[in-house]
């Protein structure tokens, strides 16, 4: 088989997830011999990693791929593999008939339909024990795509599949299966492989983060998972998210505090910072519940940083319920907030039994309501980093700046021409904003002096 001028090309939407399933399918088209390419137009085979969280989401998805047809009537040998949460894991038959055009059905984070189906293509059958090797590969080991080789600073690693939670309004858990946590040996074989390729910090992904090990009899939680990482040579920042309150233990904030990798930030959603929304979203907390909680991370995790998500515009959420939770924002000040109007998502319950009866308008003030009181409460806490010197771990180039983000995960600007990538170094903070900041290198040389 000879795939060598064959090109692949992946469009990916959606969660952290998607990004470290895309990376890994790439993996799998290199192993077969296929090449990257930025181009859509210009690939053989065309992956779309789709993400359904929202009606938007879902929107784009179907945008991409009408937008593609026509290469596939030009081009009938073109592959195009539709994959992710768009496709799920309850069977193919309903899309298939729907979208007659797309070759390839596979279910979130996972390879496997797509290199079957090339493989198959390529009268590759014979060696279908090769590809299973390959693709064990794929299990713990991980090839990073050969553009990002040497390239790539920071990685996901997934480290729970699925969700079995039952929050009303998520359509994840239908489309991404029961949860599945890895096995410990398979993550650290993954990290390690990561450090070998030059990847400096790993972020483990879980839709419930802190439910690590809770599937498997007797087997680690995140706790010890964290402590086993922060032994892997050459890894030297590691992250985790998304948690859920209810089990965001003592343990796990002790880790933190206690492992030098481990940076302190977490994304720990509320969602609703009132009980009878939450009540409604089947959360499992109060908001006085998730006000301790965040206390006690606080007060454990001397100088750490706190995400939260927020959904606005919940059925039957009220002009004082939504207040409960402009409150709570304004109580609390996370260091972020990710924010999201309401979409029904088909088959979830809060879809089938509750009426979708907040206006979009109220939804859109309301949006922009807490929008503005974050941007002030993301102000004031980066404004006290001013004139700070602090730990940078540096990415990329991007138009003409570095970026990079201190250990409590805030996105810092420096100009220069020195080549940080990788790096940790200690930057002063010269310009802060809601969203990011700006920072100049210590102990950089002088501007030289000319003597005449
Ligand atoms: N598993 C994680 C992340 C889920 S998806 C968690 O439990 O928090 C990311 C975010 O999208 C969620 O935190 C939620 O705020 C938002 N979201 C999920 N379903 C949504 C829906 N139907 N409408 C609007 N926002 C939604």
């Amino acid at each position: 088989m000879d795939n060598t001028n064959k090109k692949y090309h992946i469009w990916t939407a959606g969660c952290q997830m998607n990004v470290a399933d895309s990376r890994r399918l790439g993996s799998s088209l290199e192993h077969l011999g296929y090449q990257f390419t930025d181009k859509a137009k210009e690939a053989d085979v065309l992956v779309l990693n789709t993400c359904v969280v929202r009606q938007s989401a879902e929107n784009k998805a179907l945008g991409f791929l009408h937008s593609i047809r026509p290469l596939k009537e030009k081009n009938p040998n073109l592959v195009i593999n539709l994959m992710g949460c768009l496709v799920g894991v309850k069977g193919t038959e309903k899309l298939q008939k729907k979208l007659p055009f797309v070759d390839v059905f596979s279910p979130p984070s996972d390879p496997g339909p797509l290199i079957a189906h090339l493989s198959q293509d390529e009268d590759y059958i014979a060696e279908t024990d090769a590809t299973r090797n390959r693709f064990a590969l794929m299990d713990g080991e991980i090839i990073i795509p050969e553009h990002e080789r040497g390239k790539l600073v920071s990685a996901f690693i997934p480290v729970v599949y699925g969700c079995s939670h039952a929050c009303t309004y998520c359509i994840i858990p239908y489309q991404r299966g029961i949860e599945r946590s890895r096995p410990v040996g398979e993550i650290i074989a993954e990290a390690r492989s990561l450090a070998a390729q030059g990847v400096k910090e790993i972020t483990l992904l879980g839709q419930i983060v802190d439910r690590y090990g809770k599937d498997v009899p007797d087997g680690p939680n995140l706790a010890d998972l964290l402590r086993l990482l922060n032994d892997v040579e050459g890894v030297e920042r590691i992250r985790f998210l998304t948690s859920h309150p209810n089990y965001f233990g003592e343990d796990i904030m002790e880790a933190v505090a206690e492992l030098d990798k481990v940076m302190p930030h977490f994304e720990v959603p509320i969602q609703a910072g009132d009980d009878e929304v939450l009540e409604n979203m089947k959360r499992g907390y109060t908001q006085k519940d998730y006000r301790g909680l965040i206390a006690k991370i606080r007060e454990k995790v001397d100088g750490c940083s706190i995400a939260t998500d927020i959904i606005v515009g919940f059925p039957g959420e009220t002009d004082e319920q939504f207040e409960h939770t402009y409150e709570l924002l304004a109580d609390l000040k996370m260091d972020v907030a990710h924010l999201a109007r309401y979409s029904p998502r088909k088959g979830t319950v809060s879809e089938r039994r509750m009426p979708d009866d907040v206006p979009d308008k109220i939804k859109r003030e309301r949006f922009h309501r807490l929008e503005s009181l974050q941007k002030t409460i993301a102000s004031e806490i980066n404004a006290r980093l001013l004139g700070e010197t602090i730990p940078v771990l540096f990415e990329e180039k991007v138009k003409g700046r570095w970026r990079g983000r201190t250990s409590t995960n805030k996105l810092v600007f420096v100009e220069t021409d020195d080549d940080l990538r990788g790096q940790v170094l200690p930057v002063q903070i010269t310009w802060t904003g809601p969203w990011s900041m700006q920072a100049k290198l210590l102990n950089q040389p002088p501007t030289p002096i000319i003597l005449e």
